[in-house]
């Protein structure tokens, strides 16, 4: 048996070598790195298939988050909500920008955010609510976006985990996640859904004025040349990754659906483990896109499994350790670690089993009977 990773990028890229060797030479025989063709094909290759009107491209998913909020024209000390569980850079670029994180508790099912708790934390100053699609599950979004109609709040989705997504509204209508709200940010970082082969990030709305101001944004406040109307960044796609990347997205729907086979296997030995919870989903599979693999450890000891399956070489995680309220930059003696009773208890259960497209069933099987062996 192949050694297991967490993510296996090598044997994923084994598979498409050709491809994305004829898609870089292309790149290279224009000379044209900076946004170019290469760019603006992968551009509206996204567009299609997220059935958005307009993707735009930038350096990576932080910055992707941080334009998205910078098209918004907040003010500082403006507040924005956001998920006490995600990784750092959502609640990061919302302290940047000198607007007020609110970070309130998740669902203990989807450990997404909870609207309960949002709107208890709603306020006259809140402006915006980020929902992550924390591990590729899809967040409450008809009543997330419920919420922002009633109190006039912008909806900032968090897809860097989701992108493929689809979300089935109680109507049964359909769409993909980072089309639901006003604006989005996804991550093309190497280990996601998407992945490049380097830093990537895209921004996505439907809104023709945002997407022109974004697209502004994101190259120096330019939108005549060297004419610079608003204090912008520098935060480009590389011609280079987009041709990584459009080859990608074409099998983006087939690496989803593994991901899928994978997580139903592993479900199938947990499922009625007195000691794990498997992932929850919808029963429309297509709201979760496994990101992550993500157990809870129920009346046992998360970290001895960890090193449990250390010793056997397979490979976990623990995303994440440590709730954003108690980590250093964001904490203030203002929040009471009480109110976030779901999430102090998810961080103490977590634990992310290796998750990517070329797991093999006797993989699977072989990291099934250990976690199994461990109580
Ligand atoms: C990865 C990630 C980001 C940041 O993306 P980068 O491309 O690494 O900057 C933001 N939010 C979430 C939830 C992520 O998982």
């Amino acid at each position: 048996m192949k050694k297991i990773q967490m993510v296996d990028l090598k044997g994923q890229y084994d598979f498409i070598h050709q491809e994305v060797t004829e898609a870089m030479t292309e790149v290279f025989e224009t000379s044209s790195y900076i946004n170019g063709p290469m760019v603006q094909k992968f551009q509206k290759d996204l567009e299609n298939y997220l059935g958005v009107k307009h993707v735009i491209p930038c350096a990576n998913g932080t910055d992707a988050l941080q334009i998205a909020l910078m098209g918004l024209k907040l003010e500082p000390g403006d507040e924005v909500i956001t998920t006490d569980f995600t990784f750092a850079a959502t609640v990061e670029v919302i302290s940047l920008l000198k607007l007020k994180p609110v970070l309130v508790d998740v669902d203990p099912q989807t450990f997404n955010i909870a609207p309960k708790a949002i709107e208890k934390a709603i306020t006259t100053k809140t402006k915006a609510i980020i929902p992550v699609h924390l591990f590729g599950q899809c967040a409450n979004m008809d009543e997330i976006l419920a919420l922002a109609k009633k109190h006039k709040l912008y909806v900032v989705e968090d897809n860097a985990q989701g992108i493929g997504a689809t979300y089935t509204f109680p109507d049964g209508s359909k769409a993909k996640t980072g089309t639901l709200g006003h604006v989005a940010a996804t991550s093309f970082f190497p280990s996601k859904n998407l992945g490049a082969y380097g830093d990537g990030g895209a921004i996505f709305t439907n809104d023709d004025e945002l997407a022109h101001f974004i697209r502004g944004i994101v190259n120096h406040g330019m939108y005549t040349r060297y004419y610079h109307d608003v204090v912008g960044v520098n935060s480009r796609l590389d011609a280079l990754q987009a041709a990584v990347l459009k080859i990608k997205l074409q099998y983006l729907d087939f690496y989803n659906e593994r991901r899928k086979e994978a997580a139903l296997r592993y479900n199938n030995y947990f499922n009625d483990h007195p000691n794990l919870i498997i992932p929850h989903r919808e029963a429309d599979c297509d709201s979760h896109v496994y990101h992550q693999y993500t157990l809870r450890v129920i009346d046992a000891d998360r970290d001895a499994l960890v090193v449990y399956l250390g010793e056997h070489e397979i490979p976990c995680g623990v995303y994440y350790p440590v709730p954003l309220h108690a980590q250093k930059a964001y904490k203030d003696s203002n929040i009471d670690p009480k109110a976030f009773p779901v999430t102090n208890q998810l961080v103490k259960e977590v634990i992310s089993l290796p998750m990517h497209t070329e797991l093999t069933k006797d993989q699977i099987d072989f990291i099934a009977s250990k976690v199994l062996e461990f109580f």
